[in-house]
Protein backbone atom coordinates (compact mmCIF):
# COMPACT_ATOMS: atom_id res chain seq x y z
CA UNK A 1 0.00 0.00 0.00
CA UNK A 2 2.65 2.23 0.90
CA UNK A 3 5.09 1.80 -2.40
CA UNK A 4 1.12 2.77 -4.26
CA UNK A 5 0.84 6.11 -1.99
CA UNK A 6 4.44 6.69 -3.28
CA UNK A 7 3.75 6.57 -6.40
CA UNK A 8 0.34 8.55 -6.39
CA UNK A 9 1.72 11.54 -4.24
CA UNK A 10 4.36 11.74 -6.52
CA UNK A 11 2.03 11.80 -9.62
CA UNK A 12 0.14 14.33 -7.76
CA UNK A 13 2.98 16.57 -7.52
CA UNK A 14 3.93 16.10 -11.11
CA UNK A 15 0.53 16.75 -12.24
CA UNK A 16 -0.14 19.85 -9.65
CA UNK A 17 3.36 21.22 -11.24
CA UNK A 18 2.33 20.66 -14.58
CA UNK A 19 -1.01 22.39 -14.22
CA UNK A 20 -3.07 19.54 -14.32
CA UNK A 21 -5.92 20.10 -11.65
CA UNK A 22 -8.01 17.13 -12.15
CA UNK A 23 -5.16 14.48 -12.33
CA UNK A 24 -3.85 16.26 -9.27
CA UNK A 25 -6.72 15.82 -7.18
CA UNK A 26 -6.92 11.94 -8.65
CA UNK A 27 -3.60 11.11 -7.51
CA UNK A 28 -3.69 12.87 -4.33
CA UNK A 29 -6.99 11.35 -3.12
CA UNK A 30 -5.76 7.88 -3.92
CA UNK A 31 -2.43 8.66 -1.78
CA UNK A 32 -4.71 9.74 0.81
CA UNK A 33 -6.94 7.32 0.97
CA UNK A 34 -4.02 4.12 0.81
CA UNK A 35 -1.91 5.81 3.61
CA UNK A 36 -5.11 5.87 5.62
CA UNK A 37 -6.00 2.17 4.44
CA UNK A 38 -2.39 1.54 5.49
CA UNK A 39 -3.21 2.64 9.38
CA UNK A 40 -5.92 -0.24 9.16
CA UNK A 41 -3.71 -2.75 7.68
CA UNK A 42 -1.23 -2.32 10.61
CA UNK A 43 -3.51 -3.38 12.76
CA UNK A 44 -5.12 -6.03 11.15
CA UNK A 45 -4.55 -6.94 7.05
CA UNK A 46 -8.64 -7.91 6.83
CA UNK A 47 -9.85 -4.51 8.36
CA UNK A 48 -9.51 -3.13 4.16
CA UNK A 49 -12.00 -4.55 3.23
CA UNK A 50 -14.98 -3.37 3.07
CA UNK A 51 -17.46 -6.63 4.63
CA UNK A 52 -14.89 -8.06 7.09
CA UNK A 53 -17.45 -11.42 7.43
CA UNK A 54 -17.13 -11.81 3.54
CA UNK A 55 -15.66 -15.32 2.62
CA UNK A 56 -13.52 -14.71 -0.25
CA UNK A 57 -11.87 -11.85 0.79
CA UNK A 58 -9.75 -11.76 -1.98
CA UNK A 59 -12.41 -10.96 -4.44
CA UNK A 60 -14.04 -8.75 -1.31
CA UNK A 61 -14.04 -5.11 -2.52
CA UNK A 62 -12.16 -2.63 0.16
CA UNK A 63 -13.15 -0.20 2.68
CA UNK A 64 -14.18 3.18 0.77
CA UNK A 65 -12.57 6.30 0.81
CA UNK A 66 -15.51 7.98 2.98
CA UNK A 67 -15.82 5.51 4.77
CA UNK A 68 -11.92 5.31 6.52
CA UNK A 69 -12.09 8.08 8.90
CA UNK A 70 -15.26 6.19 10.38
CA UNK A 71 -13.53 2.98 10.41
CA UNK A 72 -10.37 4.06 11.63
CA UNK A 73 -12.34 5.64 14.46
CA UNK A 74 -13.54 2.67 15.87
CA UNK A 75 -10.38 1.50 16.08
CA UNK A 76 -9.24 4.71 18.63
CA UNK A 77 -7.24 6.36 15.32
CA UNK A 78 -9.11 10.15 15.24
CA UNK A 79 -8.62 12.52 12.38
CA UNK A 80 -9.33 16.09 13.38
CA UNK A 81 -12.77 17.01 12.28
CA UNK A 82 -11.43 19.33 9.70
CA UNK A 83 -9.27 16.23 8.49
CA UNK A 84 -12.66 14.15 8.26
CA UNK A 85 -14.53 17.14 5.80
CA UNK A 86 -11.24 17.43 3.58
CA UNK A 87 -11.52 14.06 3.03
CA UNK A 88 -15.56 13.58 2.36
CA UNK A 89 -14.90 17.15 0.04
CA UNK A 90 -11.89 15.27 -1.73
CA UNK A 91 -14.06 12.13 -2.31
CA UNK A 92 -17.18 14.36 -3.88
CA UNK A 93 -14.88 15.96 -6.22
CA UNK A 94 -12.95 12.75 -7.13
CA UNK A 95 -16.25 11.35 -7.97
CA UNK A 96 -17.38 14.38 -10.24
CA UNK A 97 -13.93 13.91 -12.53
CA UNK A 98 -13.83 10.23 -12.50
CA UNK A 99 -17.73 10.59 -14.10
CA UNK A 100 -17.07 13.79 -16.08
CA UNK A 101 -18.88 16.09 -14.63
CA UNK A 102 -16.63 18.33 -12.32
CA UNK A 103 -18.78 20.83 -10.67
CA UNK A 104 -16.30 22.13 -7.60
CA UNK A 105 -14.76 26.04 -7.71
CA UNK A 106 -11.58 25.61 -9.50
CA UNK A 107 -9.83 28.41 -7.04
CA UNK A 108 -11.31 26.13 -3.88
CA UNK A 109 -9.62 23.14 -5.47
CA UNK A 110 -6.20 24.75 -6.18
CA UNK A 111 -6.39 26.23 -2.18
CA UNK A 112 -7.83 22.58 -0.60
CA UNK A 113 -5.11 20.17 -2.70
CA UNK A 114 -1.98 21.26 -0.50
CA UNK A 115 -3.93 20.87 2.69
CA UNK A 116 -4.92 17.42 1.49
CA UNK A 117 -0.88 16.63 0.53
CA UNK A 118 -0.52 18.36 4.02
CA UNK A 119 -2.75 15.89 5.62
CA UNK A 120 -0.92 12.60 4.33
CA UNK A 121 2.30 14.43 5.29
CA UNK A 122 1.04 14.79 8.88
CA UNK A 123 -0.43 11.11 8.77
CA UNK A 124 2.06 9.54 7.65
CA UNK A 125 4.13 11.53 10.01
CA UNK A 126 1.64 10.68 13.14
CA UNK A 127 0.28 7.46 12.40
CA UNK A 128 2.57 5.52 10.50
CA UNK A 129 5.44 7.30 11.96
CA UNK A 130 7.24 8.16 8.30
CA UNK A 131 8.70 11.42 8.06
CA UNK A 132 7.16 13.13 4.54
CA UNK A 133 10.81 13.79 3.30
CA UNK A 134 11.83 10.23 3.44
CA UNK A 135 8.70 9.46 0.99
CA UNK A 136 9.55 11.73 -2.07
CA UNK A 137 12.12 11.07 -4.25
CA UNK A 138 14.70 14.54 -5.43
CA UNK A 139 13.13 16.59 -8.14
CA UNK A 140 9.78 16.54 -6.19
CA UNK A 141 10.90 17.92 -3.20
CA UNK A 142 10.98 21.43 -4.79
CA UNK A 143 7.29 21.24 -6.14
CA UNK A 144 6.59 20.16 -2.38
CA UNK A 145 8.03 22.98 -0.87
CA UNK A 146 6.19 25.15 -3.17
CA UNK A 147 3.11 23.72 -2.16
CA UNK A 148 3.63 23.27 1.64
CA UNK A 149 4.02 23.85 5.18
CA UNK A 150 5.00 20.50 6.08
CA UNK A 151 8.17 21.50 4.43
CA UNK A 152 8.60 24.08 6.29
CA UNK A 153 9.01 21.72 9.34
CA UNK A 154 10.98 19.49 7.56
CA UNK A 155 13.71 22.64 6.93
CA UNK A 156 13.23 23.40 10.02
CA UNK A 157 14.10 20.18 11.53
CA UNK A 158 16.79 19.92 9.34
CA UNK A 159 18.45 23.08 10.00
CA UNK A 160 19.01 21.88 13.96
CA UNK A 161 20.41 18.55 12.71
CA UNK A 162 22.94 20.76 10.62
CA UNK A 163 24.17 22.80 13.38
CA UNK A 164 24.30 19.89 15.80
CA UNK A 165 26.82 18.53 12.99
CA UNK A 166 28.67 22.07 12.14
CA UNK A 167 30.66 23.25 9.41
CA UNK A 168 27.53 24.43 7.41
CA UNK A 169 27.28 25.84 3.80
CA UNK A 170 25.39 28.69 2.96
CA UNK A 171 24.19 27.70 -0.33
CA UNK A 172 20.37 25.51 -1.15
CA UNK A 173 20.77 21.76 -1.97
CA UNK A 174 20.96 21.65 -5.65
CA UNK A 175 18.23 18.57 -5.22
CA UNK A 176 15.78 19.99 -3.12
CA UNK A 177 16.48 23.63 -2.74
CA UNK A 178 17.13 23.40 1.57
CA UNK A 179 18.99 26.45 2.47
CA UNK A 180 21.08 26.21 5.46
CA UNK A 181 21.40 22.31 5.73
CA UNK A 182 24.28 21.34 4.09
CA UNK A 183 26.93 20.56 6.29
CA UNK A 184 30.73 20.07 4.74
CA UNK A 185 31.78 16.53 5.39
CA UNK A 186 35.83 16.03 5.13
CA UNK A 187 37.29 18.10 2.27
CA UNK A 188 34.80 18.24 -0.23
CA UNK A 189 31.70 15.78 0.35
CA UNK A 190 28.34 17.56 1.05
CA UNK A 191 25.55 16.40 2.93
CA UNK A 192 21.74 17.71 2.57
CA UNK A 193 19.37 17.08 6.05
CA UNK A 194 16.61 17.36 4.16
CA UNK A 195 16.29 15.15 1.04
CA UNK A 196 19.77 13.08 2.30
CA UNK A 197 21.65 14.13 -1.06
CA UNK A 198 25.07 12.70 -0.87
CA UNK A 199 26.52 13.15 -4.02
CA UNK A 200 27.07 16.71 -4.55
CA UNK A 201 30.54 18.29 -3.26
CA UNK A 202 31.89 21.57 -2.47
CA UNK A 203 34.66 22.64 -4.63
CA UNK A 204 35.65 25.31 -7.26
CA UNK A 205 33.17 24.81 -10.42
CA UNK A 206 35.07 23.75 -13.66
CA UNK A 207 33.16 25.99 -15.69
CA UNK A 208 33.08 29.30 -13.88
CA UNK A 209 35.28 28.71 -11.08
CA UNK A 210 33.62 29.97 -8.52
CA UNK A 211 33.77 27.86 -5.21
CA UNK A 212 30.25 25.75 -5.13
CA UNK A 213 28.08 22.68 -4.10
CA UNK A 214 27.77 21.02 -7.69
CA UNK A 215 27.66 18.13 -9.14
CA UNK A 216 31.02 15.97 -9.44
CA UNK A 217 32.31 16.81 -12.77
CA UNK A 218 34.90 14.69 -15.08
CA UNK A 219 37.73 15.94 -14.03
CA UNK A 220 38.71 17.51 -10.67
CA UNK A 221 36.05 19.68 -9.21
CA UNK A 222 32.71 20.18 -9.61
CA UNK A 223 30.26 21.83 -12.00
CA UNK A 224 27.31 24.19 -11.03
CA UNK A 225 23.74 24.57 -11.40
CA UNK A 226 24.42 27.87 -13.60
CA UNK A 227 26.72 25.65 -15.97
CA UNK A 228 24.55 22.73 -16.14
CA UNK A 229 22.08 25.35 -17.43
CA UNK A 230 24.48 26.97 -19.73
CA UNK A 231 25.52 23.66 -21.12
CA UNK A 232 22.22 22.93 -22.20
CA UNK A 233 21.03 25.52 -23.80
CA UNK A 234 23.76 25.83 -25.54
CA UNK A 235 23.74 21.97 -26.47
CA UNK A 236 19.96 23.03 -27.59
CA UNK A 237 21.40 25.83 -30.10
CA UNK A 238 23.46 23.31 -31.06
CA UNK A 239 21.21 21.02 -32.09
CA UNK A 240 19.28 23.67 -33.78
CA UNK A 241 22.24 24.99 -35.26
CA UNK A 242 22.85 21.52 -36.99
CA UNK A 243 18.93 21.04 -38.11
CA UNK A 244 19.21 24.24 -39.81
CA UNK A 245 22.70 23.23 -41.67
CA UNK A 246 24.86 25.43 -40.57
ZN1 LIG B 1 18.68 18.57 -0.20
ZN1 LIG C 1 29.92 27.26 -12.73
Amino acid sequence: LLVSAKEFLAEALLNYSRGKRNFAILHAVAAAELVLKERLNRIHPTLIYKNIDEQRLERAKSVGLVDLPRRLANFDIRLEPREVTLVETFGKWRNQIVHHMPQFDEEAADEKLPQLLEFVAAFLRRELDIRFEEFLSGPLFKTASNLMSEWVRAVQEATTRAHEEGNIIGEACPQCGGVGVLCLRGEHDVYCHVCSAKRFRYDECEGCGRQTVGEPATGEGVICQGCIEAAGDQYLQMLDDIARGK
